[in-house]
């Protein structure tokens, strides 16, 4: 059955409305009309079988017959900081992230980034960063979609990282600890992965994270792209803690 996003005040009104680009698709796409059914999620977990009612301008009118489970969510919680990058690059590493599980994205102004984003150009990327995740999350059928932060600097994330939580640093520098020996036996109960941009992290970024507890670690002998470090880290992630 096809599935199809709403905001969670939307799934908990008494008739959930469908609205913007969705109503083409199931319209003229799909062609269903009243008293077909269709799969409605809140975006964060939340899913219900719900009866068209009504075809109306503003939007496809339905009424909730029965919730259920979901499922396409791994049982761990995987934050990536990703380092602002082109354009297409975090697109990619958005979209493919999202495929493998990530629970959200934070872009991180780092200091060798090239791309500079000012106040208004901040919100309409995040903004387009937020519709690849959830045009990511439809495709591979999740449960949620990831949020996709906005781009902020190093402290204000490293303040932000829960006690408890893991956080694991990729770096070319790191010459001893792999990132098979830095996963400890138990699964922690949150992960954050930071991966640099094009240009990888000033040491002075590292030794920051370091002093706030963040493991760096290396991906072995390769340089790996920014966009290839984070995804090929969360398949491992998965792999292990998962449901890869
Ligand atoms: N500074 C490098 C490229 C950075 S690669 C250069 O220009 O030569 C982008 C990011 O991917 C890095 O900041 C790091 O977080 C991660 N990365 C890529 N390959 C890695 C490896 N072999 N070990 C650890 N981290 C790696």
């Amino acid at each position: 059955m096809s599935r199809f996003f709403i905001p969670p005040e939307q799934f908990d009104s008494p008739r959930p409305t469908v609205s913007g680009p969705d109503v083409r698709h199931i319209t003229k796409v799909l062609r269903l009309g009243t008293g077909h059914t269709i799969n409605l999620l809140d975006g964060a977990g939340r899913a219900a079988v719900a009866v068209i009612e009504h075809i109306g301008k503003d939007g496809i009118v339905c009424r909730i017959t029965e919730h259920f489970s979901p499922g396409g969510e791994p049982p761990i919680d995987v934050f990536l900081v990703q380092g602002l990058a082109k354009g297409e690059k975090m697109e990619y590493v958005i979209q493919k992230s999202t495929e493998l599980g990530v629970s959200g994205i934070m872009p991180l102004v780092s200091k060798r980034s090239v791309v500079r984003l000012d106040g208004e150009k901040k919100a309409s990327r995040q903004s387009r960063w937020q519709r690849v995740a959830l045009e990511a999350s439809k495709q591979c059928r999740r449960a949620r979609i990831p949020e996709v932060f906005p781009p902020r600097e190093m402290g204000e994330v490293l303040r932000g990282i829960p006690p408890g939580a893991l956080s694991i640093l990729p770096w070319e520098g790191e010459k001893s600890l792999s990132l098979k020996d830095a996963l400890p036996e138990e699964k922690p109960g949150r992960l954050y992965i930071f991966v640099g941009p094009e240009g990888g992290f000033e040491d002075s970024e590292v030794e920051e994270a370091r002093g706030s507890g963040v493991v760096t670690v290396s991906l072995g002998p390769r340089i790996l792209r920014t966009e290839t470090a984070g995804p090929a880290c969360l398949a491992i992630i998965m792999h292990r803690w998962g449901d890869m």
